[in-house]
C-alpha cells in the first residue's frame, strides 16, 4: 500500500477519493492540491439553486472544515499543480515539489472561452463558485437583459434561473436544436417548449458574430444580422479536460488523461478520475464524460484500486446525467444517439416522457423528462443490465 498519496483537483472526484482512502483504512500521508482557493464545493447547484436563491454558499460545500481535519488531509488550496515529474514522482506546485508514491489526478474540465469575448465586462462562463457569485450579482443588480450562448445543460439551466428572476432572456445556439450533444432533436423538443412557454427566447441554427460594447458588453450580434441587447452574457459552449499542466509530462493524453479500465494511467501508481479521465470501457473503446455521478464513482474506484492494486477492479458505471430546469428534471443514462427508440410512457408531444434507446440488439440508453421518476429508474436498470431489446420491449407490452 502506498504511504504518501497526493490528490490533485479538489472537487467531486478528488474529495470522494480522499473520503474513500480514509474509509478503506489508508493511514498514510494525504495531500489535496486544488487550484480553486475555495473549500471544495459541488458545482451542480451553481447553475440551479445557487442562482435562484434556493441554496446559499454553505449548502454547496462538499465537506466542512472539521471533516477535512478528521480525514487528516493536508489541504493546499488556491495552488494549482503546474507540472508532473513522473521520473522523480513529484508534483510541481509553485516552488514546492510534492513527492508521492500514489497520485490521483482529478483536475476536471474547464470552460471553452472563445478568444476576444472576455475582454468586455459582463461576459462570463460558469464553472466555479466565484463565477456563480459574479453572475448572481449581475442578475440581481438592475434588470439586465441576459444572453446565453450555447443551449447545453448549463446554458439552459442558467436561462431558467434568469427567468426565475423575471429577466429578459435569449438563448443562442449554433446547432439546429438545443442539447444536441446529449439527445436527438425530437427528444429535446419538450425542453425547448418548456423554455419558450416560460418566456425564454430560444434561437437555434444561428451563431454569434461578435459581442459589442465599450468596456462592458451591451449587444450581441448574430450571424444572421440579428442584434440582441445584452447586459449580461453567459457563454456555455462546452468544456475541455483541464490537462494543460500535464503537457510534456509523458502521461498519455488524448482529449483527457488516457487510462485503462481500472482508471490507471500510463504511469505506475498514477490514476485519473472524473471529467479529466478518458477511461477504457467494457467494449475496449475509450470514453470521457462530464457528469457528477461518474466523477464520484471514479473517485471511489480509483482510491480502492490505488491502495490495493492486486485486487484492482474495472470501473463499470454507465454514464448518467440529470439537469433541472423550471422544476422539471431531464435525465439521461447511457447514450441517446441510437437506432431504436421506444417510449415507455408519454412522448415528446406530451409534457413528460420516458424513452428507451437500443442499438439493434440491446438497450443502450434511457431518457426521461418531467414526471415518471420510477419508470426512469426502471429504464436506467435496463441500460445498466444491457437487457436485450426484444425482452425490454416485451416486458412492457
Ligand atoms: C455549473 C455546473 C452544473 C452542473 N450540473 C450538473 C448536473 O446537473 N448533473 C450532472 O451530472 N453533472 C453536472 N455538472 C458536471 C459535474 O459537476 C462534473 O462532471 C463534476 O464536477 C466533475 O467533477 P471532477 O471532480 O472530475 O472535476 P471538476 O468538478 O471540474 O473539478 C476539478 C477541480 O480541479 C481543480 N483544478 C483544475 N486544474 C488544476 C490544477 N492544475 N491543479 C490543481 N487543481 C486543479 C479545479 O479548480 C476544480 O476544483 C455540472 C457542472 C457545472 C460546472
Amino acid at each position: 500500500m502506498p504511504s504518501n498519496i497526493v490528490v490533485v483537483g479538489g472537487s467531486v472526484a478528488g474529495v470522494q477519493a480522499l473520503q474513500t482512502l480514509r474509509a478503506s483504512g489508508y493511514d498514510g500521508r494525504l495531500t489535496l492540491v486544488g487550484a480553486d482557493p475555495e473549500l471544495p464545493y459541488n458545482p451542480t447547484p451553481l447553475s440551479k439553486e445557487l442562482l435562484t436563491g434556493e441554496m446559499d454558499e454553505d449548502d454547496v460545500r462538499l465537506l466542512v472544515d472539521e471533516e477535512y481535519e478528521d480525514l487528516q488531509v493536508d489541504l493546499r488550496l488556491g495552488t494549482p499543480a503546474q507540472a508532473l515529474d513522473l521520473t522523480e514522482r513529484k508534483v510541481h506546485v509553485g516552488p514546492s515539489r510534492l513527492a508521492y508514491d500514489g497520485l490521483i489526478i482529478a483536475t476536471g474540465s474547464e470552460a471553452v472561452r472563445p478568444r476576444g469575448w472576455f475582454d468586455l465586462e459582463g461576459v462570463h462562463t460558469l464553472r466555479s463558485l466565484d463565477e456563480a457569485r459574479r453572475i448572481n450579482q449581475a442578475m440581481n443588480s438592475g434588470s439586465p437583459s441576459v444572453a446565453i450562448v450555447g443551449a447545453g445543460f448549463i446554458g439552459l439551466e442558467i436561462a431558467a434561473a434568469a427567468r426565475h428572476h423575471g429577466l429578459d432572456v435569449t438563448v443562442v445556439e449554433a446547432a439546429p436544436s438545443p442539447l444536441q450533444r446529449a439527445v436527438p432533436a425530437a427528444l429535446a423538443a419538450p425542453v425547448v417548449r418548456l423554455h419558450r412557454d416560460s418566456g425564454v427566447r430560444v434561437l437555434c441554427g444561428v451563431g454569434v458574430a461578435r459581442l459589442v460594447g465599450s468596456g462592458r458588453v451591451d449587444k450581441v450580434e448574430l450571424t444572421d444580422g440579428t442584434v440582441l441587447d445584452a447586459d449580461l452574457v453567459v457563454v456555455g459552449v462546452g468544456a475541455r479536460p483541464a490537462t494543460g499542466w500535464l503537457t510534456g509530462s509523458g502521461l498519455a493524453l488524448d482529449d483527457g488523461i488516457v487510462t485503462d479500465a481500472t482508471l490507471l494511467t500510463s504511469a505506475p501508481g498514477v490514476y485519473a478520475v472524473g471529467d479529466a479521465a478518458r477511461w477504457t470501457g467494457p467494449d475496449g473503446r475509450t470514453i470521457r464524460v462530464e457528469h457528477w455521478t461518474n466523477a464520484r464513482e471514479h473517485g471511489r474506484r480509483a482510491a480502492l484500486n490505488l491502495i490495493d492494486p492486486q485486487s484492482a477492479e474495472p470501473y463499470a458505471g454507465v454514464p448518467y446525467v440529470w439537469s433541472d430546469q423550471f422544476g422539471q428534471r431531464f435525465q439521461l443514462a447511457g447514450t441517446a444517439h441510437a437506432e431504436d427508440l421506444y417510449f415507455l410512457s408519454g412522448s415528446p408531444e406530451d409534457e413528460t416522457y420516458v424513452a428507451l434507446l437500443g442499438d439493434g440488439n440491446k438497450v443502450v440508453g434511457a431518457v426521461g423528462f418531467g414526471g415518471h421518476p420510477r419508470q426512469f429508474t426502471k429504464a436506467r436498470r435496463l441500460v445498466t443490465a444491457g437487457t436485450p431489446w426484444p425482452e425490454a420491449i416485451g416486458q412492457h407490452q
